[in-house]
């Protein structure tokens, strides 16, 4: 994860340091009001989201009280302790489920328009092909002009098998041929691609939840990941699109892509606290190889290093 967060890296851990050290010298002459929200703007300003803002700057005042916060190191550990702690109530396994007996495998990738979906996939075929495996990438966003074009482009790339669609196909069908399609010529893994933005939001909704009914009836059991793909960049709007997708969809885990251009990557931290889905794969870049499984362990040691 070397590249990952490396605007993160630059600033929260510094920011904390600064603010403990020499902007109000906290552990020098101890703490006031002013401090504390000066404390509380830099965490929410790398996007953890309210309650756990909240919670760090409440163990850092206890411990300042007692006395118990005495060096850098004490600051540190805080936060990182809170940070993982939010992971530890969720899932950590990042493994794709896959279907039982020789079935195709189908994950399904939702998303807004712009957050890496497309990206997501061709970087995920890619690893499933190095893996030995058979993906097979379906093109269910009919929406957007070059959406197909797009996905095609990363299935010749990558060597994967692509399902097209014509504009204005209706996606549940191009989702139902795909497994029909890997069912015939062996392909493992189904990758369906969905359109980030129709007429309206609502619609969005309705078409997403029926390319996943739609998939349930061809086969039971499936999809066996629906993947909503957030972008690190936009901070709270991501938060405020995983509530909206979750309410249509049963969504089993989430993609952050563009980790690399987000100063504010606590929003990983934000996203685990209020919806408890696993963060399953972290976009590291634009290039093939840029995708990673998600590992708290290491997220809160980079986010608090440098
Ligand atoms: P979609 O509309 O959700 O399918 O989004 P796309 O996959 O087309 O991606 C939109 C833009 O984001 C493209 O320019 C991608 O190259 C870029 N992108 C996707 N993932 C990442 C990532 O992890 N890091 C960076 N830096 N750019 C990304
Ligand atoms: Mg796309």
């Amino acid at each position: 994860m070397s590249r990952l967060l490396k605007g993160e890296k630059a600033s929260l851990w510094k920011r904390i340091r600064d603010w403990a050290f020499t902007d109000v010298g906290v552990l020098v002459r101890g703490i006031d009001e002013s401090s504390l929200e000066r404390l509380e703007a830099i965490l929410l300003g790398a996007d953890l989201g309210v309650p756990v803002t909240l919670r760090i700057v409440e163990q850092i005042e206890t411990m300042i009280r007692a006395g118990t916060l005495r060096t850098e190191r004490d600051v540190h550990d805080t936060v990182a302790a809170t940070i993982l702690a939010v992971f530890s109530g969720i899932v950590r396994d990042t493994a794709l489920q896959r279907a039982p007996g020789g079935l195709p495998t189908v994950w399904v990738f939702a998303g807004v328009n712009g957050v890496g979906k497309t990206t997501t996939i061709g970087k995920l075929a890619h690893r499933l092909v190095r893996q030995g495996k058979r993906p097979l990438l379906a093109a269910a966003d009919t929406f957007r002009a070059g959406a197909v074009d797009q996905l095609r482009i990363w299935a010749d790339r990558v060597g994967a098998g692509f399902i097209g669609s014509r504009p204005g196909a209706d996606p549940a069908a191009v989702a139902f041929d795909a497994i029909d399609s890997a069912t015939k010529s062996g392909a493992d893994t189904v990758l369906i691609d969905t359109a980030g933005r129709l007429h309206t939001q609502a619609d969005l909704m309705t078409e997403i939840a029926k390319v996943e009914r739609v998939i349930a009836r061809r086969q039971p059991g499936a999809p066996h990941e629906t993947l909503l793909v957030l972008d690190a960049t936009v901070g709270q709007n991501a938060m405020a699109q995983a509530r909206v997708f979750s309410r249509s969809l049963t969504v089993s885990g989430l993609v952050l892509a563009k980790l690399d251009s987000s100063a504010r990557g606590g929003i990983v931290v934000a996203l685990a606290e209020e919806f408890g889905i696993p963060v399953k794969l972290v976009g590291t870049g634009e290039q093939v190889d840029d995708l990673e499984p998600f590992d708290p362990d290491r997220f809160a040691r980079e986010v608090l290093s440098g």
